[in-house]
C-alpha cells in the first residue's frame, strides 16, 4: 500500500464560476486558476501523485500547457486515476477537508462525491469534510479556499 498527502489553495475572484469537487456552486465569486481552479480535485490529485512518488500536479499539468487552460479538473483527476492503474495501483480511500468561510458547502458534499466518481474513484471510497476557519486567515477573510487530502493506494491483486 502507499499513502499520499495533497494540499491546494486558490484565490477567490469575481467573474469566475465556483467549482469544487466538480460541482458548480452558486456564489458571487469563483476560484482563479489556469484550469477551473477546483481546489478539492487538485488536492486529491496531488495526494495520489504523492503516493505514486511522481512529483506534483504542476509537473503533470503545467500551467504553461494550453491543453489544461480552463480544463475540468475532473478530467485531470481521471487522467491521474488512469496513471495509477498503469502503475499497478488502485485508489482504496480518499479523505479530504475543504476550508471555506463562505459559501456553505455541506449541502454539496454528496454531489461532489458523485462528480468525483466520474474520474473512476468509487463514490464509496471518498470522504469530504467542509469547515470554516472561524473567521481567521486567508480562508476566514474570504480571500481564498483551501483543501487538504490524503489517499491510500492499494496494489492490484495478482490474477495469476
Ligand atoms: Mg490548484
Amino acid at each position: 500500500m502507499r499513502i499520499g498527502i495533497g494540499y491546494d489553495s486558490h484565490r477567490l475572484v469575481e467573474e469566475r464560476k465556483l467549482i469544487i469537487g466538480g460541482v458548480h456552486i452558486p456564489f458571487e465569486k469563483g476560484l482563479l486558476g489556469h484550469s477551473d481552479g477546483d481546489v478539492l480535485c487538485h488536492a486529491i490529485i496531488d495526494s495520489i501523485i504523492g503516493a505514486l512518488g511522481l512529483g506534483d500536479i504542476g509537473k503533470h499539468f503545467p500551467d504553461t500547457d494550453q491543453r489544461w487552460k480552463d480544463a475540468s479538473s475532473i478530467e485531470l483527476l481521471k487522467h491521474i486515476v488512469e496513471l495509477t492503474r498503469a502503475y499497478g495501483y488502485e485508489v482504496s480511500w480518499i479523505d479530504s477537508v475543504i476550508v471555506a468561510e463562505k459559501p456553505k458547502l455541506s449541502g454539496y458534499i454528496e454531489h461532489m462525491k458523485d462528480s468525483i466518481s466520474k474520474s473512476g474513484i468509487p463514490y464509496g471510497s471518498v470522504n469530504i469534510k467542509a469547515k470554516t476557519n472561524e473567521g481567521m486567515g486567508l480562508t476566514g477573510h474570504g480571500e481564498g479556499i483551501v483543501a487538504y487530502a490524503v489517499c491510500l493506494l492499494r496494489r492490484f491483486e495478482s490474477q495469476d
